[in-house]
């Protein structure tokens, strides 16, 4: 088992990360929402991301607790879509289980993951299969517990997370969606990928580049 341990900066290279793919991707998630929902997931999340990035500016925080918490309440605050509450959710709830600790192991950062996944059904009763971020993130973090069971380091097992994370978004196309506003279109749905799903694979893109770049300092 690992030791490897992930501090405050590869945090906050995280969120920079996740704010710069966002913006980079923002005509894309408003694409797919466009198609099975109301255009406009790549506003609320590059608003999202924006005003959290912004936030960051203000100081370092003094551990995961309060950088997380600052996090999820600007995501909730900024971002009127269901996902800023959901996100917002994920964010709080990361940083309540990490603690008011500075650093991380690779367990640590797991149980992190799925409190923060833990949070997001809690708020919106999404089941796999039900076609939201939660059919990305349940795969996602499954297959990070997998690979820490065989003794990865974080690096490999974020990666083998995101790999997760690209199937499980994928599997959304053929899906008839059963929460979130896709869901008023019924079969009409079907055939789309749904945008958050695509959002949450792009939260994994960042945390796998933040955590290899953590890893090789
Ligand atoms: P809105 O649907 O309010 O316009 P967004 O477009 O920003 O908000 O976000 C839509 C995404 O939110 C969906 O693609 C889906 O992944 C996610 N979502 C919506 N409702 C739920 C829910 N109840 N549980 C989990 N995720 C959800
Ligand atoms: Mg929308």
């Amino acid at each position: 088992m690992s030791d490897a341990v992930l501090g405050l900066p590869a945090m906050v290279r995280w969120l920079e990360l996740f704010q710069t793919k966002i913006a980079a991707a923002r005509e894309w998630l408003t694409e797919l929402d466009s198609a099975i929902g109301d255009a406009d997931h790549g506003a609320n999340m590059d608003r999202g991301m924006n005003a959290v990035v912004a936030k960051l500016s203000g100081g370092p925080a003094a551990s995961f607790a309060e950088l997380f918490k600052n996090v999820g309440m600007t995501l909730v605050s900024s971002v009127g879509g269901a996902s800023g509450p959901l996100y917002g959710t994920f964010f709080m709830r990361f940083g309540m289980e990490a603690g008011a600790v500075a650093q991380v192991d690779a367990a640590g950062l797991g149980g992190a993951l799925r409190a923060g996944l833990g949070g997001i059904v809690a708020r919106g009763k999404a089941e796999v299969g039900d076609k939201t971020m939660v059919d990305a993130m349940t795969p996602a973090l499954d297959a990070y517990d997998a690979a820490l069971a065989v003794g990865q380091a974080p690096p490999g097992a974020v990666q083998a997370a995101l790999a997760a994370a690209v199937a499980g978004r994928d599997a959304t196309i053929p899906l008839v969606a059963r929460k979130g506003r896709a869901s008023y279109l019924g079969e009409r749905s079907a055939g789309h990928m749904d945008p958050g799903s695509a959002s949450t694979v792009l939260l994994f893109e960042a945390l796998a580049e933040a955590v290899e770049s953590d890893s090789t300092e």
